[in-house]
């Protein structure tokens, strides 16, 4: 399925990227390029740049980058197709039916098909829930409070007991083994044969901030292990960047979201009205969840179980909440062990008021760690105050980390000064044994390009910029210079723009289909070009710019021996070449 070349470059020039990221994220405009605080990775300064010339985006600090469809794709979590639809509707560009051929049928992307694939099962769930097969499980459901609405609301379902009726359902829709291998709901065994994931479980489909069904959540009914059984990763279901209910919570236009640890949490917490509920996806919260969030809130409410695991995640989760930029503040449940049981032992009121007089998540960890020390024993007291100061160190901003010395420094009758020492001594250490390790968001760490890369990047950067330094230089430089891959074919088609006129490096994304190739092409034209240097500094870096990829691309072949003539030959010619190039005269202001 594939739309053509001129439609897609049509919604693309229509949609200029920084009024469309605009719409996602707070830009402010820095020179030539505007910056905001990257949706894709947790950091606190902005490195996530815009190009209103380029029409490109790129993440100094992560890396994520490319054009516009690539953003939305990133962004919703959309295929390439999907993204080109929103950004036509958004854009009012017509866009051609496409007719279905078996062909193109077999080439549509595996992502949209296991999506089918999930919607099926779903459904198939829904119904057998409501057969007489699933009596007894709507009845289970009945007895833990939910109401009609509610299951239909997060469809529910069943899967009776049976060995492969879900797999016999979707083979007689026609879905062939090779995909039903990857949707992660049946197990593939050469002896005995297929069965199904899920047998006498209550299901709970697992949806995208999109409503698209990614994965499943199976609940034993009563007792048994393991209790909740989760499907796996799969191509749709990346559980770290997911989060359970933020479909519906997205929307709840309320001020905050609240965190809980299970899926019947959220259920019954939308029943109750508290329909901004989402849990993690049978994992502990990860930083790309917490990113997720803060796309939706500022203030997240944690509102895990009271015992000591519960008490545990919440402790951990809040630290990954604050490190993304979130206050996290935590409800008090006592005496009730989880949010399920305090609603109906409590009432929904009751909930509200635990809400508004939620902990600061840091006061919270502090309250909690007191508990491991005596107080009233001067060496309890030493121990705790070791243990609350280096807890305190987490702020990096000193006025806030100022604030909270004081503040617990109150609240537990200790000295300021000499708190704030401790905390001082502890950061003293820190500096010494520890670096600080980068933040890991799941996001793939790009290995850092070598130096051969930076040359031709910030050449082909600057080619973009000013087309008058390609005029110069062109002689000199063939595409061949370039590494084989994404920096050759893309100083092919940058040079063929220039060629006829005006460089567009978002076109030249485009070309690209895999996100990798799409994020070092914005990488290379989003390189900042020396700014602060005068005409003859810039000149000099010019040139040594052109010498260096050129050295690199002549050394390369002659190790691979592609040269042609021998080896003191190449080396006199680039030498002559150097003179040339050395010679040259650009005309920077
Ligand atoms: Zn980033």
């Amino acid at each position: 399925m594939r739309y053509p070349d001129e439609i897609v470059e049509e919604v693309r020039a229509r949609n200029d990227i920084v009024e469309v990221i605009s719409s996602y994220v707070h830009l402010q405009k820095k020179g030539s390029n505007y910056f905001g605080i990257c949706p894709f990775h947790n950091e606190k300064t902005a490195s996530f740049s815009v190009s209103p010339q380029k029409q490109i985006y790129y993440c100094f600090g992560c890396g994520k980058g490319g054009n516009v469809f690539r953003f939305v794709q990133d962004y919703e979590n959309y295929t390439f197709t999907e993204a080109l639809k929103l950004l036509a509707q958004r854009a009012g560009v017509k866009l051609p039916e496409i007719k279905y051929s078996e062909e193109a049928k077999k080439a549509q992307d595996l992502r949209s098909q296991l999506l089918k694939v999930n919607t099926e099962a779903a459904k198939f769930y829904y119904y057998q829930l409501r057969s007489d097969a699933g009596q007894a499980a709507m009845e289970y459901l009945k007895n833990r409070g939910l109401s009609e609405e509610t299951i239909g609301r997060f469809g529910l379902g069943f899967a009776r007991t049976g060995q492969d009726l879900l797999y016999r359902y979707l083979k007689k829709q026609g879905f062939q083994d090779e995909l039903l291998k990857q949707c992660g709901i049946f197990h593939f065994d050469e002896k005995r044969g297929v069965t199904d994931k899920f047998w006498s479980r209550v299901i709970f489909p697992i949806m995208d901030v999109n409503h698209r069904v990614i994965g499943f959540g199976g609940r034993i009914m009563g007792t048994g292990e393991p209790k909740y059984l989760n499907s796996p990763e799969t191509p749709v279901f990346d559980k770290g960047r997911n989060l359970y209910g933020l479909n519906l919570a997205r929307t709840a236009r309320k001020n905050n979201l609240i965190l809980c640890e299970g899926y019947m949490d959220v259920i019954s917490m939308h029943q109750a009205g508290f329909n901004q509920a989402v849990a993690s996806l049978g994992t502990a919260l990860t930083s790309g969840q917490a990113s997720l969030l803060k796309r939706y809130t500022e203030d997240v409410l944690l509102s895990y179980d009271s015992d000591g695991a519960g008490t545990k995640a919440a402790i951990r989760a809040s630290q990954i909440l604050r490190e993304a930029g979130l206050r996290a503040r935590v409800i008090d449940l006592n005496p009730y062990k989880d949010p399920d049981e305090f609603i109906k032992g409590e009432g929904a009121e009751e909930f509200q008021k635990r809400i508004d007089n939620a902990e600061n998540s840091f006061y919270f960890e502090i309250r909690m760690l007191e508990r491991d020390f005596d107080l009233s024993d001067p060496q309890g007291k030493t121990g705790f105050a070791e243990e609350t100061a280096k807890k305190l160190l987490r702020f990096e901003e000193q006025i806030e980390r100022d604030n909270y010395v004081e503040a617990i420094a109150q609240k537990y009758r200790m000295n300021v000064d000499s708190l704030q020492k401790l905390v001082s001594k502890f950061a003293m250490q820190k500096e010494r044994i520890t670096y600080r390790e980068p933040v890991k968001s799941g996001i793939h760490e790009k290995k850092a390009d070598d130096r051969d890369g930076a040359a031709q990047r910030m050449l082909l950067a600057w080619f973009a910029e000013q087309p008058e330094v390609y005029e110069t230089v062109r002689t000199y430089l063939s595409v061949d210079d370039f590494s084989e891959g994404v920096y050759r074919q893309t100083a092919e088609l940058l040079f063929k723009q220039l060629e006829k006129g005006k460089p567009d490096p978002a076109a030249i994304t485009t070309c690209f289909e895999s996100e990798e190739e799409q994020q070092t092409v914005a990488k290379i034209f989003q390189t900042p070009l020396p700014q602060d240097q005068s005409g003859p500094e810039k000149e000099r870096t010019l040139k040594e710019l052109l010498i260096n990829v050129r050295t690199q691309s002549i050394q390369k072949k002659m190790y691979d021996g592609s040269g042609g003539t021998d080896e003191l030959t190449q080396m006199i010619a680039l030498k002559k070449e150097t003179e040339q190039i050395n010679r040259l005269i650009f005309h920077f202001s």
